[in-house]
């Protein structure tokens, strides 16, 4: 966006959100990253924008407007599934329930990072050149009970075929899940994460710093999964982005 003054700094709140601007100097323009979850309710949301001008006479000078944004219904398919998972998953054992409960703190612990540096750069990259096998926000419809929305996009891929960072980033996970199976989360700053799910072999380390393109993993169909594939998920400050948004955009 461009603001009313030559601007030195450029910070935004939006849904309770903090966002940050970076400028682009080829385009003169600021620009952040920042989405809504699925349980957003359509209508018109005020960022409020605070900024600190440059050079001249009013330098260092705050200054505070706002600008609007939709919010519209999405439309997400339904699906019949007719694959069922393994009884585990639907009916854990107690061991099985402690090793569910474990997952669940690490990602409570991990998954809500926001750290204030951006090491993402330029657009987002698909982490597999393969087809989709289900979208974002579809609902599917296990045993004619309607199961909670899908809140990542699925790779149709074959074991063993190589994940793909969809940007710079730090490993944030490298660890085996019980639903996940082996987990990798890509961190790329200012609470934007990225999720690899089900992966068959690890190819990175937990701390490690990411490329776009590089490969941090084999594919496959560990954790809950009806067969080898890839889910790959997006996840900005707390909420589930549609990974198939952020590959669209054309960022700088
Ligand atoms: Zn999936």
């Amino acid at each position: 966006m461009k603001p009313p003054a030559r601007l030195e700094s450029l910070h935004g709140t939006w849904l309770g959100h903090d966002i940050p601007f970076s400028f682009d100097a080829k385009s003169r323009l600021w620009y952040a990253l920042a989405g809504v979850s699925l349980e957003t309710a359509p209508g018109t949301y005020a960022i409020e924008l605070t900024g600190e001008t440059v050079a001249g006479k009013s330098a260092g000078t705050k200054l505070s407007f706002s600008r609007k944004f939709a919010i519209a219904r999405g439309k997400y398919p339904k699906i019949e599934v007719k694959l069922s998972v393994e009884g585990k998953f639907t009916e854990p054992n107690p061991e099985q329930q402690k090793q569910i409960e474990e997952g669940q703190q690490v990602k409570k612990d991990y998954l809500n990072r926001l750290t204030s540096q951006r090491e993402w750069s330029g657009p987002f990259a698909t982490p597999a050149d393969a087809a989709i096998s289900d979208v974002f926000g579809s609902q599917r419809i296990f045993n004619g009970k309607t199961s909670s929305p899908h809140l990542g996009l699925d790779f149709r891929v074959p074991s063993g075929t190589p994940v793909a960072a969809m940007n710079d980033g730090t490993v944030l996970l490298a660890r085996p899940l019980y639903f996940e199976g082996n987990f990798v989360v890509l961190d790329h700053g200012q609470g934007l994460l990225t999720l690899y799910l089900h992966l068959s072999e690890f190819k990175v380390k937990e701390g490690e710093q990411v490329k776009r393109g590089q490969v941090v993993g084999l594919s496959g169909g560990t954790g809950r999964a009806t067969g080898p594939h890839l889910h790959v998920a997006v996840r900005w400050q707390g909420n589930y982005l549609d990974p198939a948004s952020l590959l669209r955009l054309r960022l700088p």
